[in-house]
């Protein structure tokens, strides 16, 4: 079994979403698929919240605006037959948010910051949740699943940290008992163990759920598919001769991490290279490349 985590360019354009198609039901053995948001969409919902609880009702034209990008995408990718379903999702996420936001519009009062991050962090699931819909609607005989019953949090002096443990084991119950050739779920949202509310793994979180996935189910390998050809052995913007690197060791991919390279997110790399599984950096746009290994 394989885990395959496409992110936000990769799932972002009805394009970029056929390459995503192909790439996974090329794949021979079974394939858990994990989907960010598409690009530009956390930034939005992010973006959307901040003006609402600021009593500005422009967001309601991004989310106009959101609504028709995945809808948009859906007629151009989705077999026709699916189209109706993947919609309602849609628009149903779609109206949850804009009821979300309504509700503050109208509050005379200044939210507290740990309502105005509550309803940050429930916002802002829905990126993952519309995008997961549709990748699992283009792939044949893909099953949905939902990240939130398995990936959970704590909350630790204010900030959400992964429960590790109770994850792991839930992964394995849930996640791994799962027959399917095809998995499809969302990366980066979790849930709190305590409250159940909505939470996440942080900005770039979803490699870190592909990560942790691969890791509890012990998967042959985790691949991060991205729009670059892999690490590279300097930035390309500034370094034109810059190739890409073949082959590193965790440690090495770590201190590139480390030092601020945004190919993967940084806590991604600990849970897999405890148990040795190899992870692969492919570029969605460019699949024939070899990317970079690290082992
Ligand atoms: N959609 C989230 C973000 O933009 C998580 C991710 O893409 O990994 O940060
Ligand atoms: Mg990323």
């Amino acid at each position: 079994m394989k885990v395959l985590k496409f992110g936000g360019t990769s799932v972002g354009s009805a394009q970029s979403l056929r390459n995503v198609k192909q790439i996974v039901e090329n794949c021979n053995e079974h394939v858990i698929v994990v989907v960010s948001a598409l690009g530009g969409v956390t930034n939005q919902l992010l973006e959307m919240t901040r003006l609402a609880c600021a009593h500005d009702e422009s967001y309601q034209q991004i989310l106009q605006d959101m609504r028709q990008r995945h809808l948009d995408v859906i007629k151009e990718v989705v077999a026709p037959q699916l189209q109706e379903r993947c919609n309602f999702i849609i628009t149903q996420f779609i109206d949850d948010t804009l009821s979300g936001l309504y509700s503050c519009l109208y509050i005379n009062h200044d939210l507290p910051e740990t309502e105005i991050r509550r309803l940050s962090d429930s916002i802002v699931a829905h990126g993952e949740i519309m995008s997961s819909a549709i990748v699992a609607s283009l792939i044949d005989g893909a099953v949905p699943f939902y990240s939130p019953e398995v990936i959970k949090t704590n909350d630790i002096d204010g900030k959400h940290a992964l429960n590790p443990g109770l994850t792991d084991q839930l992964i394995k119950e849930k996640l791994g008992s799962i027959d399917s050739k095809c998995i499809v779920m969302q990366g980066f949202i979790a849930k709190d163990t305590e409250t159940g509310d909505f939470t996440n793994l942080g900005r770039g979180g979803s490699d870190f759920t592909a990560a942790i996935v691969a890791a509890a189910l012990n998967a042959e390998c985790l691949e991060i598919w991205t729009d670059v050809d892999g690490f590279m052995t300097a930035d390309p913007r500034t370094h034109p001769e810059a190739t890409v690197i073949p082959t590193m060791t965790y440690q090495q991919a770590q201190a590139m991490c480390d030092a601020g390279a945004k190919v993967i997110y940084a806590p991604t790399l600990r849970p897999v290279a405890e148990l040795g599984i190899p992870v692969w950096v492919k570029n969605t746009f460019n699949p024939m490349a070899p990317g970079t290994v690290i082992r």
